[in-house]
């Protein structure tokens, strides 16, 4: 496939992510349970934020998994042309071409 590369980086990612969301929300639970104290409510915000985060980035990763999938990954949501491969390495979310990105 012509994006077996990034494809490969993605799905690394996205176990990487989830570990860390599995780690997160054994932390939470933890001390929850462990020491019968809520954790502290900035303790919780924080989380939540990295949470929040790591299920925004998860969605992404889906997203482009399902574009190769239906091969329009890589495709310019904006005027339909091929994204450059370069930009796709370095940010493999991109929904949009360098021009149209400009604009
Ligand atoms: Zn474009």
């Amino acid at each position: 496939m012509k994006f077996n590369k990034i494809k490969n980086h993605l799905e690394k990612r996205l176990v990487l992510l989830e570990t860390h969301l599995n780690k997160i929300d054994r932390e939470l639970s933890n001390k929850v349970v462990g020491d019968g104290v809520e954790v502290s409510a900035n303790v919780k915000v924080i989380n939540e934020n990295v949470v929040d985060k790591i299920h925004n980035e998860v969605r992404l990763i889906n997203l482009a998994l399902d574009q190769m999938v239906e091969g329009s990954y890589g495709i310019c949501r904006y005027c339909g042309k091929l994204i450059a491969v370069e930009q796709l390495e370095r940010f493999p979310y991109s929904q949009q071409c360098a021009s149209c990105r400009n604009h």
